[in-house]
């Protein structure tokens, strides 16, 4: 059965934009898989090390048959695709990050797959793109897309592009 999944996608190297743009094509042709909407464009200030430029984020809807696990593999072989190198350091800089926020409304906690994705419910750059897609959305154990807004991100304020993904 077909499940609906949400992915974030991150990147501030090697011309960010191409590098979402050439995602959300290739997460269209993932096997059994089909890409359903993409948000707007945000940008956000780097988490962790601070030497390295602004992220360009954005959120894509997809429909899946895939397993969670196999839809990750999928994820990170885009990413290798996209010359993203894993050099151990958290919160590099990276071409490219495909997060699996949302699959369904299951709940995962694997030693490589945590979903809903831990980071997501206090990230601005996930959950303003999020809203953006379904604004009446929850987060299994966190709460509605709304509350989690307010309460977590206080009026923090994200630069839209006012460009669009779209394919
Ligand atoms: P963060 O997870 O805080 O956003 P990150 O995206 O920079 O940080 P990565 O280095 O890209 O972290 O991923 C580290 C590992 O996280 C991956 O190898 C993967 O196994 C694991 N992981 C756990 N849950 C998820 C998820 N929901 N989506 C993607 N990867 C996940
Ligand atoms: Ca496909
Ligand atoms: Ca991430
Ligand atoms: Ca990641």
């Amino acid at each position: 059965m077909a499940v609906r999944v949400f992915i974030g996608i991150g990147s501030n190297l090697d011309e960010p934009q191409e590098q979402l743009r050439k995602a959300v094509a290739a997460l269209n042709d993932i096997r059994d898989t089909r890409l359903r909407r993409v948000s707007g464009i945000y940008v956000s200030r780097p988490m962790g090390p601070a030497d390295q430029a602004d992220y360009l984020n954005a959120v894509a809807e997809l429909e899946t048959e895939l397993a969670a696990h196999d839809l990750l593999d999928a994820l990170q072989a885009i990413e290798h695709d996209q010359g993203r190198r894993r050099d151990g350091e958290r919160w590099h800089e990276r071409t490219l990050d495909l997060d699996i926020l949302l699959y369904g409304s299951q709940c995962i906690n694997d030693r490589d797959l945590v979903v809903p994705h831990p980071g997501m419910h206090n990230r601005a750059f996930v959950l303003y793109p999020l809203q953006e897609l379904d604004a009446d959305i929850s987060v299994p154990g966190k709460g509605h897309i709304n509350a989690l807004i307010q309460q977590e991100l206080l009026g923090e304020v994200l630069q839209r592009l006012d460009e669009n993904l779209c394919p």
